[in-house]
């Protein structure tokens, strides 16, 4: 009579411990599309997330640069371009950026000037010329975003 009622919890204990180690494979299944939604969807909502923030980051000097940005050279008679004196520009694109810039943004390559007062050119982030000794005042150019920041469009320092 005891053995037999101990048999019977036994048995009881054994069905109620399958119940927990046997995994429920239809039930990991059912979860499966869930799985593979959070496995794919929230990494790629997380890329998507960090795009958004870097872009965000980045936009305003995007902007700016944009705003404060090169013009193309202009031409003279003979369809070469003209680079004012004393501007920074890139030869390879034929761009004249404004007075601080010392890189192209289209190319990446450091910008020339040419000295207003000899003609001779150097690299733009020079602002004394190394022939004639003229001192060009270069702004630099976080400042002149930071001061061109309240009014766009503002005048431009001399
Ligand atoms: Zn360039
Ligand atoms: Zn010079």
């Amino acid at each position: 009579m005891i053995i037999d009622a101990l048999e019977g919890l036994w048995n009881t204990i054994l069905d109620v411990t399958s119940l927990f180690v046997m995994p429920d494979w239809s039930g990991l299944i059912a979860l499966l599309p869930i799985l593979i939604f959070l496995g794919v969807v929230g990494p790629l909502l997380t890329f998507f997330a960090l795009g958004t923030l870097i872009y965000q980051v980045r936009k305003p000097r995007v902007k700016v640069s944009y705003e404060e940005g090169p013009r193309n050279a202009e031409l003279d008679a003979s369809g070469q371009p003209v680079y004012p004196a004393g501007l920074p520009h890139c030869r390879r694109d034929a761009l004249v950026y404004p007075s601080g810039a010392t890189r192209c943004d289209v190319c990446r390559q450091d910008l020339t000037v040419v000295c207003p007062m000899c003609g001779v050119g150097r690299g733009a982030e020079l602002d004394t010329c190394g022939n004639c000794g003229l001192v060009l005042r270069i702004e630099q150019r976080g400042l002149a975003i930071r001061r061109g920041r309240p009014k766009p469009g503002g005048a431009a320092a001399a």
